[in-house]
């Protein structure tokens, strides 16, 4: 049976078991972009905000298979642990993407490219294949990771438009549309996140991998790439950062952000919670009427369980972030737990309490799940080997994976 694809963890949990029995074929059926996309787990929107974590994913998937027999879905699990620990530590590479985007947009209108980005904008190209792409992405949020690879390519080296202008389209219609997965997946894309190495979109290839659904016509696609230019401009933003610390808590009030809706799953050192804020997530990019409709129904879904787990009446919604301070300044709690929000729209919220924890005069504390705080540091250079080392730690018999340490 198809698994409901709702904003709840309900219904990540349900994605998950019904994938569970197609890992051992993912290795050779991942890459084929078929209606209906049973190949792959759709788990993506989920694992954004956590609603489902990584951790939890790998975890079910390894009491169903041996790690062998799993070996290529976890790693495609821990690509995403890999670019959230990368971007975490090059946070300028996602103000760079900002910076850019937001000049190339609004100069737009009189570049050279301009006809051809409203083309690609409106899925309105010469290009049949690629005009699919945008209608499947516009109508579903979602497009197969293949397809995103070809969709990239194409728009940079075929359209030759920025290629920080495709992620922001990309980004903005997405329901997993991720700050890290996103833009450095593009930057990866265009040759600039392994120097000198582009992805170039093929005809056979597409072909092929979508049973013949798309067949790019001789000539239609460029036949080779070329160098990106990548020079840093404008000043680096240098915003106040929390560094996560562990221990034990107690009498403190505890604020989550829209970055990491399952609390409740990892809530081991939490049991003297006695409030929580849950902070609406941050839309400043545009962001699709589907992407905040799915987010705004996972807060609500993410607030009910973690009342169920605490306490009647225990977890506040604010209106917005804005009504943080307020919020902080009634809780009669000796100090503040914040779950941090990694590098992205919802970081914001590090500055704005610890502002408001210095005006109170009241400590803030930052903390981090154990997987990250674990594994971000093996992300300093490409993914392969991060995964050998991540791999390592996985197949050991001692660490936080085993031992189950608790989220806080
Ligand atoms: C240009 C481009 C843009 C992308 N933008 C995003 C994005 O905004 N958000 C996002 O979550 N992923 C992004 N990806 C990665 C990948 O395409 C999606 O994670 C995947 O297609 C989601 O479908 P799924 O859940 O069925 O994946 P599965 O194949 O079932 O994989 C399981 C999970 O592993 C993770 N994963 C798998 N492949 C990747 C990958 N290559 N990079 C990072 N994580 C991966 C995802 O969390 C995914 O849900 C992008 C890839 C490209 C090439």
């Amino acid at each position: 049976m198809k698994p409901p694809l709702g904003p709840s963890r309900r219904a990540a949990l349900a994605a998950l078991e019904d994938f569970l029995p197609r890992v051992p074929e993912y290795a050779s059926q991942r890459n084929f972009d078929r209606p209906g996309h049973r190949e792959v787990s759709r788990l993506s929107p989920y694992l954004r905000r956590r609603i489902i974590s990584e951790e939890e994913v790998i975890r079910r998937v390894l009491q169903g298979h041996p790690l062998e027999r799993a070996e290529k879905f976890i790693q495609e699990v821990l690509w995403r642990t890999y670019w959230k620990g990368w971007l975490q530590a090059n946070p300028h590479v996602w103000h760079q993407f900002l910076r850019d985007a937001s000049s190339l947009e609004s100069s737009s209108a009189s570049s050279s490219w301009s006809d051809g980005y409203q083309a690609a904008l409106s899925g309105s190209t010469r290009l049949s294949f690629f005009n699919d792409w945008c209608a499947e992405l516009a109508a579903t949020g979602y497009l197969h990771n293949h397809t995103r690879m070809w969709f990239a390519s194409t728009w940079i080296f075929t359209l030759k438009l920025p290629w920080q202008l495709g992620a922001l389209f990309m980004y903005r219609s997405l329901l997993d549309g991720d700050p890290a997965s996103n833009t450095l997946s593009w930057r990866w894309v265009a040759g600039l996140h392994t120097k000198g190495k582009a992805y170039l979109a093929q005809p056979d290839n597409i072909q092929r991998y979508s049973e013949g659904r798309w067949c790019p016509k001789a000539g239609e696609l460029a036949a080779s790439t070329f160098p990106i230019d990548e020079s840093r401009h404008g000043d680096s933003v240098t915003t106040p950062s929390l560094e996560p610390a562990g221990g034990e808590v107690s009498d403190v009030a505890v604020i989550m952000s829209a970055d990491d809706l399952s609390l409740e799953a990892g809530l081991a050192g939490l049991q003297g919670l006695a409030a929580c804020a849950l902070v609406p997530p941050a839309f400043p990019l545009g962001e699709s009427d589907s992407v905040r409709r799915f987010a705004a129904d996972a807060v609500a879904d993410a607030r009910a369980r973690i009342e169920e787990a605490v306490a009647p009446g225990a977890v506040t919604l604010l209106d917005s972030p804005d009504a943080l301070p307020a919020w902080m300044a009634l809780q009669p709690a000796q100090g503040f737990l914040l779950v941090l929000p990694t590098v992205g729209p919802d970081a914001a919220l590090v500055e704005a309490s610890l502002a408001a924890s210095q005006r109170l005069g009241r400590p803030l504390v930052g903390r981090r799940r154990a997987w990250d705080t674990t594994l971000w540091p093996f992300a300093t250079k490409g993914f392969f080997p991060f995964w050998e080392r991540a791999r390592a730690w996985l197949e050991g018999s001692t660490g936080p994976f085993h031992s189950r340490e608790p989220l806080l």
